[in-house]
């Protein structure tokens, strides 16, 4: 996967290459799809909900720069498997998934796997990081990954996004989607395009209705 399907798509970064060796696909993905786990696709994690192609997810990891000491955001847990390459990357990951089947799967396996760099949340995370806690009230994130395809940039998210940080997300319409990569510099937003891509719908106050 590594060798065939991301590094001769131009994923250079060894670091990042390294995570995906380590993070075992399969463990993450539901029932007899598990024996796709390795191929260059999607596939079904359950509740309607799907993982995106290898390659397109260490696109996303890629355009978001992560630094070992880097806090990270990422909205749309799913199966979890994107969450632990980040966990693998970052300091500190915290995950957001709107569907409590799917949030506490993922809490499980991931506590399984052994990460302790991981907090995820069950919630509508168009809004960004919500905490009762004084410690998470104003936090603000390095990255933040948006795995649904949202029908704008939530400003929420831009609000969370720390000065110099990036924000890499499918923006379109409910069925296809550009891949854009949003950079706070100076206080201002700059937007990168990056190409078609399909995901699934995400659904919350700054995205698309149920
Ligand atoms: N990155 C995941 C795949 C995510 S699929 C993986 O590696 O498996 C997209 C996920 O986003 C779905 O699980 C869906 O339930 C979730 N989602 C959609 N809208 C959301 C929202 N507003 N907040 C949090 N999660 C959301």
């Amino acid at each position: 996967m590594v060798e065939y399907q991301i590094k001769v798509r131009g994923i250079t970064d060894e670091r990042l290459l390294d995570a995906f060796r380590k993070v075992e696909r399969h463990l993450f993905i539901p029932g007899n799809s598990c024996q796709f786990a390795y191929d260059d696709g999607p596939l079904g994690i359950g509740e309607g909900q799907t993982i995106s192609q290898p390659y397109i997810v260490a696109l996303m990891l890629d355009l978001m720069k992560i630094k070992p000491e880097d806090i990270v955001l990422e909205i749309g847990t799913g199966s979890g498997y994107q969450t632990a390459l980040i966990a693998e990357l970052a300091q500190r990951v915290y995950s957001i998934e709107r569907i409590l089947s799917l949030a506490k799967n993922a809490e499980q396996l991931l506590k399984k796997l052994g990460y302790s760099n991981i907090k995820i949340q069950r919630g509508d995370g168009t809004v960004g990081w919500t905490s009762e806690n004084e410690s998470e009230k104003d936090i603000t994130f390095d990255a933040i990954v948006v795995s649904a395809a949202a029908p704008s940039i939530p400003w929420g998210l831009i609000a969370q996004l720390k000065e110099g940080g990036r924000l890499v997300l499918p923006c379109g319409s409910r069925y296809v989607q550009d891949l854009i990569c949003v950079k706070k510099e100076h206080g201002k937003i700059k937007k990168e395009n990056f190409g078609g891509c399909q995901f699934v719908p995400l659904i919350g106050e700054q995205g698309w209705e149920k």
